[in-house]
């Protein structure tokens, strides 16, 4: 019989650019260089390794590790021996880092040099087995043989990711090859990888598997230029260098975007992909003015990352600049291989697709979690008749783009009016002293909610609370506009996201 069917797994990317990509270089990592014959063998004696070390299909293997050759290995590693990946968030605390390989039931625990003796401090008190790089990671390589277990049900759990726990306890999001490998057939589509890209690991590689790019990268034989920890002016040397792809939150582009080495921009254009919190179109803007060209994405932990993408149609080229801003900061439409999301009313109902009504963001389909790992009733709040619920507030526009208004704990209701924060945002982006803000309620007697803006400004800009105000006030209602605003840094997660339950305990005390 001919056989016409293969689970889909990442593996089977790595198997394309082991064959097609042998002598291309696979792995920049500092000193250590790469090319897809030696990182696919190195793979397959990781996963060799993890099997003498007693892992067997289905056990748990943590991975606390920088952006490094390590991390790719262990990607692919762990699921060449059938194992299960729990990539770690590294800028957690002991007790945090603790209770993610306690509840995953992680038997052993990969680390990268940074965290070795961190690691080694977690796996002795939960008597885990451990590998770290160095000398004891390239023994464990050199001994062991290369192995593989077959992923026969791409249904199958491959990894567990927590989610950075901004809405609560921590959750352990669980996905199948089946989603990474079509997810990564997504990236690769979206941001048009192939043999000649230079992804630049900006993003890190624990959060939702970098967006699959691990695997998409590998897969279109393009080479991983890691990071070990952002560095602006390295991030420009990169660009400089030949770097043709990175992908980051908004608020790192900001960074990036201000940052003095940043000067005319990029020599050539850079294919860049953002996510995780809405980009304003002024950022976008100042981006295509470096010759950084930003895909917009929207996704969770839960959707593999990016489920969304603002397509780009030729015929907007043609709308004037400032419509052209509004149609990227729209999130746009499922992904490649995703299915059209909806937008629902609290009944349940399909909101009109006129761009105004807000509703819930629903998702199902193939970059769907199987649901979080042993915790039935976060998965049952989450579902909604086979859909997943995102939290997300979102209208349907008449060309069935999809605009994301707020998150549902971050709308603000002021005087039984609802204020989407993102508004109030973009309105202070806007003006050209600010590098970024975030606005949140604060419990007001008559109002019940007021808005408070916290505001970070461009190196070297000045201007006051009051010209502040009236630049939003042209733009927006007179209740909309913050009525105290802080100047200062923003409190971000280590994924780069303002960290609005932060701000709204802080926010009101020291009121100008
Ligand atoms: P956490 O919930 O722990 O912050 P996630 O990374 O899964 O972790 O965050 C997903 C959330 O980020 C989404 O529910 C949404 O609120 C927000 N988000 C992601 N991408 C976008 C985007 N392009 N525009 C607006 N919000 C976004």
């Amino acid at each position: 019989m001919i056989e016409s069917y293969a689970s889909l797994t990442p593996v089977l990317l790595l198997d394309r650019a082991a064959q097609s990509f042998a002598e291309r270089t696979a792995v920049v990592d500092g000193d250590v260089v790469l090319t897809y014959r030696e990182f696919a063998a190195r793979c397959e004696r990781l996963s060799g390794a993890l099997i003498e070390a007693g892992i067997r299909p289905g056990d748990r293997v943590g991975a606390l590790c920088s952006n490094s050759h390590v991390m790719l290995e262990v990607h692919f590693g762990a699921l060449l021996a059938g194992a299960v990946l729990v990539p770690m968030n590294t800028r957690l605390a002991g007790a945090e880092l603790a209770y993610v390989l306690k509840h995953s039931g992680a038997r052993l625990l990969v680390t990268t040099s940074e965290f070795a003796a961190a690691g080694a401090a977690l796996a002795d008190s939960l008597e885990l087995g451990m590998l770290a790089e160095g000398e004891a990671y390239e023994h464990a390589l050199t001994q062991a043989e290369p192995r593989r277990v077959e992923t026969t049900d791409e249904r199958a759990l491959m990894s567990i990711n927590y989610t950075s726990g901004t809405t609560g306890r921590s959750k352990g999001v669980m996905y199948h090859h089946r989603g990474a490998f079509l997810q990564s057939v997504a990236m690769a589509y979206h941001t048009a990888l192939q043999p000649g890209t230079k992804y630049l690991w900006t993003l890190p590689m624990f959060h939702c598997h970098g967006w699959s790019f691990p695997f998409a990268v590998t897969g279109a034989g393009g080479t991983h230029v890691c990071l070990r920890s952002i560095d602006l002016a390295r991030i420009w040397e990169e660009i400089r260098g030949g770097a043709t792809h990175f992908s980051a939150a908004p608020t790192v582009l900001t960074m990036i975007a201000d940052h003095a080495a940043a000067g005319a921009g990029a020599p050539h254009p850079v294919a860049v992909t953002t996510g995780g919190a809405p980009p304003t179109p002024t950022l976008l803007e100042r981006m295509a003015a470096l010759n950084l060209h930003v895909t917009h994405a929207y996704g969770l932990t839960e959707t593999f990352g990016p489920v969304m993408v603002n397509q780009w149609q030729p015929e907007w080229d043609e709308r004037s600049a400032g419509e052209r801003a509004s149609m990227t900061a729209r999130q746009g439409i499922a992904n490649l291989i995703a299915r059209p999301p909806r937008v629902v009313d609290a009944e349940g109902r399909d909101v009109a697709d006129d761009g105004i009504e807000v509703g819930e963001l629903l998702i199902r389909g193939n970059d769907v979690m199987l649901g979080y790992y042993r915790d039935e009733e976060s998965t049952r709040a989450a579902s909604h008749e086979g859909w997943f619920r995102t939290g997300d507030l979102a209208v349907m526009h008449p060309d069935g783009y999809v605009e994301i208004r707020d998150r549902l704990k971050d709308v603000i209701i002021s005087g039984g009016e609802n204020i989407a924060s993102v508004e109030v945002e973009r309105a202070l982006d806007s003006h050209p002293a600010v590098s970024e803000s975030a606005v949140v309620g604060r419990a007001d007697d008559h109002w019940g909610q007021v808005p408070v803006a916290f505001v970070n400004l461009r190196p070297g800009a000045e201007v006051t609370v009051g010209e502040l105000q009236d630049h939003v006030r042209t733009q927006l209602a007179r209740y909309k506009v913050p009525k105290v605003i802080h100047f200062g840094e923003l409190p971000k997660t280590t994924t780069g996201k303002v960290q609005k339950n932060v701000l709204r305990t802080s926010g009101g005390k020291d009121a100008r």
